[in-house]
């Protein structure tokens, strides 16, 4: 008996085997779940298809979640293959380079736009089409960053994008919560992934990571499908709105040197 028996997962942004929807699909799998992927350019089919099979799902459609055609298109063939959705995953993040990096004050009009579309906008347009397949109520799970909290560096225009998908969970979570939706976001640690490498300095900040979280360990994909087994199964039935934070305890710090780093001050 899995945790997701007979539930339908629909997950939007595997790009490759490093991606944290990655982690996530395969641990919904492995609880029972029913898996319907999604994913965003040609270039990706070639990578997305083979990991799908692996797991035996042949939903694989793909989506520019800039295109309200084409987000209608997949969950209308969802509803078609499925009838419902239980899950939804939304592990969907861009942000043009020249947005990253440099001073934040740089940032440019057309970039701020397309970022918050891209990795904000987009959870909004997935629920309205999520609803009303979740008739017996549902989760629905994004994946946002502590930069959305606390400046880090570089991380620029995909920190304001962060924070407004962090207050976006928690209007849906709101508005969806008298259909026994719930809505709820995942604050992951840094991870190796091909999103990550466009954060200039990415390897120092898992570096960083390593070494000051209160668990001396960076986090995976695997860390993350965790949570979200907990977040999608009834194991979470009054959770919503929140914001875990999968960060092997870096956000509780308010000072992230050790004490040996600071003798001599
Ligand atoms: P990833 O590159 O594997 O995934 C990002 C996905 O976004 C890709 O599948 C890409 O195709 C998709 N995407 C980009 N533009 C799109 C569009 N227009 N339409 C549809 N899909 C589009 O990297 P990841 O690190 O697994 O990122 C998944 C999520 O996790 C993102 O929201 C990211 O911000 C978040 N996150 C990542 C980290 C990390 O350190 N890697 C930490 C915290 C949160």
């Amino acid at each position: 008996m899995g945790l997701m028996d007979g539930k339908v997962a629909l997950i939007f942004g595997v790009a490759n085997k490093n991606s944290i929807a990655w982690g996530i699909t395969q641990k919904l799998h492995e609880e029972g779940a029913t898996i319907a992927l999604s994913y965003a350019g040609d270039m990706l089919e070639k990578r997305v298809k083979p990991l799908a099979a692996e797991i035996g799902c042949d939903f694989v459609e793909q989506c520019d979640v800039q295109n309200d055609e084409q987000l209608d298109a997949v969950f209308a063939k969802v509803k078609e293959r499925y009838g419902r959705i239980d899950t939804l995953v939304h592990c969907v993040a861009y942000a043009n380079r020249d947005d990253l990096g440099g001073r934040f004050v740089d940032i440019s009009r057309d970039g701020f736009k397309l970022a918050l579309d891209i990795s904000a906008f987009s959870l909004i347009a997935m629920a309205k089409r999520a609803e009303p397949l979740m008739e017996n109520g549902g989760s629905i799970i994004s994946l946002t960053y502590f930069a959305a909290e606390k400046v880090m560096p570089k991380y620029h225009v995909m920190a304001v994008a962060k924070s407004a998908l962090e207050t976006i969970t928690r209007y849906l979570a709101n508005d969806l919560g008298p259909k026994n939706i719930r809505v709820n976001a995942i604050s992951a640690g840094p991870i190796k992934t091909l999103a990550a490498a466009g954060v200039p300095g990415f390897r120092m900040m898992l570096k960083y990571a390593e070494k000051a979280a209160p668990l001396r360990r960076l986090v995976s994909q695997e860390d993350v499908g965790n949570t979200a087994i907990w977040l999608a199964s009834d194991l979470g039935s009054a959770v919503t709105g929140e914001v875990v934070h999968v960060d092997a305890g870096y956000n509780i710090l308010g000072m992230t040197v050790g004490e040996e780093d600071l003798a001599g001050l």
